[in-house]
């Protein structure tokens, strides 16, 4: 599974583009294609820059010095719909007005074709620029910014957590369902804006709250703008921002993930239904807090026997089941004398296709491992992800119509178990009412046509191919 994007913008301090940068790194693990960053130093005058890649390829220190300018908004991208190319990398122009953002819109077709019919042309296939072309379009209409994002609420469908740079200012907003993470912080008295929390600490800003579902924020004061008729309250958080996207050290909900996952870790200990483990051990390094926490509450040894290399980028993905063997072997060693003759409980987030899970299986067992039981932090993932989360399409989905026991008989594992949904919301410190939970349960907050569909990009870009 792959994560989304990312967001962080600072508004009013003279380094603005270099502690968004700063930012940026730190949000570097919601994606990894593209980077991209805009100021506005004065009245017409931005400057952005924008291209593929890792945030310390994009931006030399030439690149974020030729940045000038108090106000600064930028984005990590990973394509979950559209195409990996330069055009769309984010933030995007809509007049004098620019938007980065995270999510998916799921009525994209739908208000592209309506924009184009009122002679709105497009430079690329991303949402941050269909809200960029939508909000001006509106504002231009509707008498300014603000009741220009509110309209933009009521017809566009879908997760958008964003930010906009327009001329002296930046305003923070949030989709109604609120699915995807955006808070506030500060700076030297300076308002900073950022998908997750563990971005402000790596500037040194200090957290003041999260944009609420549906709230527009002015970034200088944060002070609220407006709030759409249509906002959840708390909103619906995606669970799986908890389970694995957002970093450990990050803060949902005043929750510190680190101490969610361990707690998912105590609850899987609870619900072991076998309890005939030796050593417990975390694929790293989501599964760490979750290990730690099954070891503390089972009294296991805490044997963290798998070793990842971290420099090992996704062009190891490889599509054949031989090549995938070979990149799991390159970036996870197994360490045979930690496991030899013994029954082994590994934790694991999630499980998708379950190829790379397989492979790992047969690594623990040609290690020596006598048995290998695995513990998974979420419950089986059976539906797809329509709000900006790359699983794939249900087919693809091996627990969509596979029992728990089949999977397990794939994966080649002695024992196969998930967190229940009462366990992980347990966890969370929440209410179900509180979370996306779609792809677990089938419950899409933002609705999908019957047969679990919606019009969407992928749709749009294969339509589009040759015009
Ligand atoms: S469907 Fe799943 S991955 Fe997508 S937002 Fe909801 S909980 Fe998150």
């Amino acid at each position: 599974m792959h994560e989304e994007c990312g967001v962080f913008a600072v508004a009013g301090h003279p380094d603005a583009a270099y502690l968004t940068y700063v930012g940026l790194l730190a949000l570097q693990h919601r994606g990894q294609e593209a980077a991209g960053m805009v100021t506005f130093r004065e009245p017409d005058v931005f400057t952005c820059h924008k291209d593929l890649g890792l945030v310390v390829d994009v931006f030399s220190k030439g690149a974020v010095a030729d940045l000038s300018g108090k106000y600064a908004l930028g984005h990590v991208r990973y394509s979950t719909k559209g195409y990996n190319t330069r055009e769309n990398a984010q933030p995007h122009k809509a007049g004098h007005l620019w938007v980065a953002s995270n999510g998916d819109v799921v009525n994209y077709t739908s208000q592209r074709i309506f924009l184009e019919q009122n002679d709105i042309t497009f430079l690329s296939t991303n949402d941050g620029e269909l809200l960029a072309k939508s909000i001006l379009f509106n504002s231009q209409r509707k008498g300014g910014l603000v009741p220009g994002i509110l309209q933009l609420m009521n017809h566009v469908h879908g997760t958008y957590s964003a930010g906009l740079l327009t001329s002296n200012k930046i305003m923070a907003f949030r989709d109604p369902a609120g699915i995807r993470p955006l808070v506030l912080g500060q700076k030297d008295g300076c308002g900073v804006l950022s998908s997750e929390t563990c971005a402000l600490d790596a500037i040194g800003a200090k957290y003041i709250r999260e944009v609420a579902p549906g709230e527009i924020v002015d970034l200088e004061t944060l002070a609220t703008l407006g709030t759409s008729k249509n906002a959840m309250n708390p909103g619906r958080i995606c669970i799986f921002e908890y389970i694995y996207f957002a970093r450990p050290d990050s803060r949902i909900r005043n929750n510190l993930l680190w101490q969610a996952r361990y707690e998912m870790g105590r609850q899987l200990a609870i619900e072991d239904p076998e309890k005939n483990s030796d050593i417990v051990m975390p694929v790293p390094e989501t599964g760490n807090p979750c290990a730690a926490g099954f070891a503390a509450q089972s009294g296991l040894p805490l044997i963290p026997a798998i070793v990842k290399n971290h420099y090992v980028g996704r062009t190891f993905i490889k599509p054949e089941q031989s090549q995938r063997m070979e990149a799991v072997r390159i970036k996870l060693n197994v360490m045979r004398d930690l496991v030899q003759g013994k029954n082994v409980m590994v934790m694991e987030d999630s499980i998708v296709r379950g190829t790379t899970t397989k492979i790992l299986v047969q690594k623990l067992k040609d290690a020596g491992a006598k048995r290998v039981s695995l513990a998974i932090s979420s419950p089986p993932i059976k539906f797809p992800c329509f709000y900006g989360i790359d699983t794939g399409v249900r087919k693809d989905l091996i627990a969509a119509d596979l029992t728990v026991d089949q999977v397990r008989e794939y994966i080649g594992a002695d024992q196969l178990y998930y967190l229940s949904l009462p366990g992980l919301l347990k966890a969370c410190k929440g209410e179900l009412s509180q979370f996306c939970t779609a792809c677990l349960n089938g419950d899409y907050p933002i609705p999908v046509n019957e047969d679990g569909s919606l019009p969407g990009k992928a749709e749009w870009e294969n339509g589009r191919q040759g015009v």
